[in-house]
């Protein structure tokens, strides 16, 4: 009887083929501006991924030709120049050799005395650093922001419970908590809030000022009414950068708060925390240092490849000891592998992929400074598309660009909002179903509007010139068409 294994036959030939698969992905990114930013899929193609379960074996060569023609040929688009969608990085081909080479060796992170192990610990390390954080912080790397912040909430739960509450739960509190945030705040807080057992409600939002921060006169006051109401406040999660318009609070006088009322910062700076290492726009996260505990998202702003996050947490004892448990099988050892620190002890996570690498690497290879100038130039490209778009008359800045997310419209109807958005929509949709450009859309204040964040290091100006020269152009055209010319005020530029 012959034992099989995963190992290929003739390595040979598998060399071949993975020096196509090479040659191929520096095609695709050196290319990547010569494509269109997004294609639909054809149902032919939908079709054969909705493929049976194999049984039997199939040349490799055949299986990766598959995934050239249907996968590698329909990306999302997030690394064309031209996709400003959502908030999403660019990734870069440096790391993702860097994931490749994470994969062939295979290292499980979860714990052990191993270089990935110590890469992931230096990585963090120099996370720490970018932001000002000490070097007696502790933090860890996640699969991404939600993660992040949910892990940065956990720790500020357990420390202000005012019980044991790993061993008796949420329902041995003395008091119920109050965690605050602004009514800008991402979804993934909600999810976090519900996760920690402690229910939606417990999560106030406090409305925002004119520039989209959280009003502080507003949460001081909440604060006072909850206190006197007999629960406890616990955390403020402070926006840097929200998602909708990238505003930031004012970290500076929440730290000043939190201090006073002995609340838990938490920044989530998914978005502008890394704005910490950009020269020019620094001052904007200034605070960001003096929180308790950070979430952050190199798989954005740094253009790592998805996934990776990180939560950095001031208080390192604190951060342990919300997730550390002695496993009879975990046991520490004087030597060798099972001498290192348990990486599994800062998480949720048991088993952890090796994500330090594509990040060590390009940060090696590129230098901390070359990212913190592309986030002043994004920055920098968002301001120029906030002049653009105010010069243009039949467009209209909605929001203006702090950092580096504009909101703006086609002037349809004023009198008719939803006619309004359908047009909106409808340039959003034929702008990607073109090609042209990915954008999303959002409401603020009741408000449709588009809105593009710029985060992405292949985007340049004659792009963005592009951009606002194309919705004009789509919303001449869409605002003509028989099912909005009838209702638009506009009809007589049709004729
Ligand atoms: C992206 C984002 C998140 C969630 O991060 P993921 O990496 O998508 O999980 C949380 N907060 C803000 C402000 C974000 O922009």
């Amino acid at each position: 009887m012959t034992e099989e294994t995963l190992d290929p036959m003739d390595w040979k030939r598998v060399q071949a083929l993975a020096h196509r698969v090479v040659d191929d992905s520096v095609a695709f990114l050196r290319d990547v501006r010569e494509r269109p930013a997004w294609r639909e899929m054809p149902p032919e193609v939908r079709a054969q991924i909705a493929a049976p379960l194999p049984r039997l074996p199939a040349p490799l060569e055949d299986v990766y030709a598959e995934v050239a023609e249907t996968i590698m040929a329909y990306p999302m688009g997030n690394v064309h120049p031209r996709f400003w969608s959502w908030f999403m990085g660019a990734s870069n081909f440096t790391g993702a050799l860097g994931d490749f080479l994470a994969a062939v060796q295979g290292s499980n992170l979860g714990g052990g005395d191993h270089a990935a192990a110590l890469m992931d610990r230096q990585v963090v390390d120099w996370l720490k650093e970018m932001l000002g954080f000490p070097a007696s912080a502790s933090g860890t790397l996640v699969s991404g922001g939600s993660m992040a912040n949910l892990i940065g909430l956990l720790v500020a739960r357990n420390v202000k419970a005012g019980v044991d509450i790993r061993e008796l739960g949420v329902g041995a509190m003395p008091q119920p908590l109050r965690f605050y945030g602004s009514d800008q705040i991402h979804g993934c807080h909600r999810k976090a809030i519900e996760a920690l057992g402690l229910g939606n409600r417990a999560l106030s939002r406090i409305p925002t000022d004119p520039k989209y921060r959280i009003d502080i006169v507003a949460l001081r006051a909440a604060i006072a009414e909850d206190r006197a109401a007999g629960f406890r406040p616990a955390c403020v999660i402070a926006n840097a950068g929200t998602v909708n318009t990238g505003a930031v609070d004012d970290l500076a006088a929440l730290a000043d708060l939190a201090a006073k009322e002995d609340l838990w910062l938490h920044v989530d700076g998914c978005i502008g925390a890394l704005v910490a290492i950009a020269p020019d726009n620094s001052w904007q996260v200034a605070g960001l240092a003096r929180a308790n505990s950070v979430a952050l998202d190199p798989h954005k702003w740094l253009h790592a490849p998805f996934e990776v996050g990180c939560v950095l947490v001031r208080d390192a004892a604190a951060h342990r000891g919300a997730f550390a448990t002695a496993q009879e099988y975990l046991e520490s050892k004087p030597r060798g592998l099972a001498s290192g620190t348990w990486l599994h002890e800062y998480g949720l996570q048991t088993t952890r992929g090796f994500r330090a690498l594509k990040l060590w690497m390009s940060l090696k290879e590129h230098g901390v400074e070359k990212f913190g100038r592309l986030i002043d130039q994004n920055i920098a490209q968002a301001h120029e598309l906030s002049r653009l778009i105010q010069v243009e008359p039949e467009l209209e800045l909605v929001s203006p660009a702090t950092l580096n997310i504009v909101c703006f419209r086609y002037r349809s109807e004023k009198s008719d909002p939803q006619l309004a958005k359908a047009i909106n929509v409808e340039i959003m949709l034929r702008l990607q179903e073109q090609g042209t450009a990915v954008l999303s859309d959002t409401t603020l204040r009741g408000a449709h509007c588009l809105r593009a964040a710029i985060a992405n290091h292949r985007t340049r100006r004659e792009d963005l010139e592009l951009l606002v020269r194309e919705v004009v152009r789509l919303g001449r055209e869409i605002g003509c068409e028989k099912q909005f010319r009838a209702k638009s005020a506009f009809a007589e530029r049709c004729e």
